[in-house]
């Protein structure tokens, strides 16, 4: 879509904006929170590229990249931000955004993981690391990637065999059953 006077219009931004509570139109592409983010040489896009292309409504694009699947929701490019955009959050946003709109995934890896990490967190409280990787591998059908390290880190006593409950693992199961009740609004 070409990049025209009223893209503070655009359907896409708007929707990204409320969904994520940030205002993506603040960007004025200094770069900070690209320059700060871990995974930006191995991805797709960076995140000033994500802002930009959700001004021009570049929908397909931005929910089939890599980026957002990538994104490790650390924060940095959030704390780094001078217009005090909730870069992370956007993320977030466009991950479910994906989902809803089925796009067919880049690195359906990425959702894989998100939603083993997700179901272990919403089970336990906190993340039950063997658990997870269990549930990951079944999804993901990869078995033997990284098997290796998982075996020397059961030896060095790295990862419970049993899941630990958090002590917050009520309020924890409540957000997950809030954030559900929410969706069904949308
Ligand atoms: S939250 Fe995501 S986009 Fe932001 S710095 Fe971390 S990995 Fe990069
Ligand atoms: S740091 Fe903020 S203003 Fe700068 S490019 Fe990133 S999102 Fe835009």
């Amino acid at each position: 879509m070409p990049d025209t006077p009223d893209w503070q219009n655009s359907t896409f931004l708007k929707e990204v904006e409320r969904r994520s509570g940030t205002p993506v139109s603040a960007c004025f592409q200094c770069h900070k929170c690209s320059t700060g983010c871990p995974i930006g040489p191995d991805s797709d896009l960076l995140s000033s590229q994500v802002m930009r292309m959700i001004h021009l409504g570049q929908e397909n694009s931005v929910l089939e990249s890599q980026a957002i699947w990538l994104c490790a929701s650390c924060e940095a490019c959030t704390t780094r931000c001078p217009m005090q955009i909730d870069i992370a959050a956007v993320m977030d946003s466009l991950r479910m955004m994906a989902v809803e709109a089925k796009v067919d995934l880049p690195n359906a890896r990425g959702e894989q993981f998100n939603r083993s990490f997700l179901q272990s967190v919403r089970r336990n409280g906190r993340v039950f690391e063997l658990g997870m990787m269990v549930a990951y591998k079944l999804r993901s059908r990869d078995f033997f990637t990284d098997a290796e390290k998982t075996g020397q880190m059961l030896a060095k006593g790295k990862l419970s065999l049993l899941p630990k409950k958090s002590g917050s693992a009520k309020e924890v199961a409540d957000v997950f059953r809030r954030a559900g009740e929410e969706e069904k609004k949308r």
